[in-house]
Parts: C-alpha cells; structure tokens; sequence
C-alpha cells in the first residue's frame, strides 16, 4: 500500500456520509499518518478511502470508510461480480449496484450470515444479493447441538459442511469464506459442495494458505473419521474468532492449506483460477480468492 498525503476535501467529502464511529477511526488513522487507499469498493459501490483499523494484517484490516467490509470481504465480492457476469451475463461494478432484474436467475449459498460489527467489520453482501429478486440466497451457521438443516432464522438453516441436507444440483454459487480450515472433515466437506452445486456452478473461498509448499500443514490430525474423540492436536492448538459467533466465540483450525488444494479441487472436477494479486482500485491487498467452476460433465 502507498502512503498518499493526509485526507483531501475531496475524500473528507466522502466521509461525511459515513458513520460518525467511521470518520473517528479515520480522524485516528490521518493522526498516526498510516497509508490508506482511494478507490472503488465492490461491495457497497462507493468512491471511498480504504483505511488500516485494528488488526495484524491487511486481509482483516483494510476496512471501507463508507461499508466497513474488509479486504477479505471484497474479495469475495469481486468473484461474486465475476461470477454473476459469467453466469447470468450482467456486468455491475459492485455488489450494490447489480440491477434489479436479470434474464437468469441465480441460487446462492453462503456459510456466513450477514452481520455489521463497527467499527471493527461488517458482511452485508449475502443480505445485499437477496435484495435482488432474481437472486435467492440460503445462508448457513454450524450449531453442532441443533438438528441439521433445522431453521435458525430468515433465510439461514444449521448446516454441517461434512453432510449438507441440500439436494444434489441446488446452487449456482457457494461462498465459503475462511471456513475450510475449520472442517474437521473436509474432504468430506469439498464433495458435499461439489453435489450441491450445478454442473458450470462456482465455489468462491478464502481460506488461510501458503503457495510456498504442496503439502498442507496439519494442525489437527485425525486417525480415525469416525471417531473425533482419537484426533490429536499438534503443538498449540490455534483457535480463530468467529464473526457469526457470540461474544468471544471461536473455532478450532484443523490446518493451513499448501497448493494440493489445487489438486484436490481439480479431482473433484473443479477448474481452479486462483489469484492473490492487489487490486488496490478495490481495496484488496494481501487477500487471495479461490475461484473454483465445476466441469459440467455428468459426475
Ligand atoms: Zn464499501
């Protein structure tokens, strides 16, 4: 990211729409001089300033003034564009300003439900997409205490990654975002996605990773599928706070993907295009996105 000089009228203009808790950061941020970005957010359209909040790195960090959504939540809505240009033909710079009809209808699922923590992060995008009418959005949660597929409000089932209860060919779309590495199962998992989805159907995800290696880092070794209660955790065992979660909620890491990722997806039937290059027009920096169209060979 470059360092530019300290907010201009033009940017203070922007942000004077923004929620006051956002100008405040900001007001901060222009008090340490870190650098920020100007640009084009993909999420809620706005010419915006990208900012450092609270936070070790970019992918988490760089927040919208106008949104709040993250790096990473940008991300995902730059394949959620791309996709829906490849799949229903419609071009639209951002998730906000996709057009109130379309020729093709679209199914969506995504394992996280919408939520708006400011100042700290928000995920509006799949509460964004279902206000389209030509767009049907399923979100899911994990309560492992909950009957599977049971109703845990508007628009969201309990769903376990590792046995979906949605029917074969169901999405056009699925969007896991930093969810894999959580799935004690996930092969099982990365099937289930593959029958839900359409033939030509795409599975957007973010997911902690290096590309320096193949083999993927375990953190958590499972001997036994059937049998949780035999898993042996290597050294410290690395837990992650969870947006949907309660207050202090968080969730045990099974592992950091090396690129056999790749592999597995291609056996899978999937054609991977993965990219982490910064889009700094959009705010995203440090930030990959897995963008995975399945064959529409009969599987
Ligand atoms: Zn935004």
């Amino acid at each position: 990211m470059t360092n530019v000089p300290p907010l201009g009228r033009w940017a203070s203009r922007r942000l004077s729409r923004a929620v006051p808790i956002v100008r405040s950061i900001t007001d901060a941020q222009e008090r340490s001089a870190s650098p920020y970005l100007l640009g084009a957010c993909p999420v809620c359209g706005e010419a915006t300033v990208f900012f450092a909040g609270p936070g070790p790195s970019q992918r988490e960090s760089l927040l919208c003034a106008s949104c709040v959504t993250t790096s990473r939540y940008r991300s995902i809505a730059l394949g959620v564009l791309r996709c829906i240009l490849e799949l229903a033909g419609v071009d639209a710079p951002s998730i906000a300003q996709l057009p109130e009809r379309a020729r093709r209808s679209l199914t969506v699922l995504d394992t996280q439900v919408p939520f708006r923590y400011p100042p700290y992060a928000a995920y509006p995008i799949p509460e964004m997409l279902a206000n389209r009418s030509w767009i049907d959005v399923c979100c899911s949660q994990y309560e492992p205490e909950v009957p599977w597929g049971a109703d845990l409000g508007p628009g969201t089932t309990n769903q376990n990654l590792e046995q979906l209860t949605f029917a074969d060919d169901s999405f056009d779309l699925v969007i896991t975002g930093d969810v894999l590495e959580h799935v004690r199962l996930d092969d099982r998992a990365l099937r289930e996605i593959a029958r839900i989805l359409r033939p030509g159907g795409i599975f957007i995800f973010t997911v902690p990773h290096t590309r320096d290696q193949q083999d993927t880092i375990m953190k958590v070794l499972v001997h036994d599928p059937e049998n949780p209660g035999a898993d042996e955790i290597i050294g410290v065992p690395e837990y992650h706070r969870s947006p949907g979660a309660e207050e202090g909620g968080s969730v045990l890491s099974y592992r950091v993907y090396g690129t056999e990722i790749d592999d597995h997806l291609a056996a899978l039937g999937f054609a991977v295009d993965y990219s982490c290059s910064p889009r700094p027009e959009h705010g995203v920096i440090d930030t990959e996105l897995f963008y995975c169209r399945l064959g529409t060979v009969a599987r």
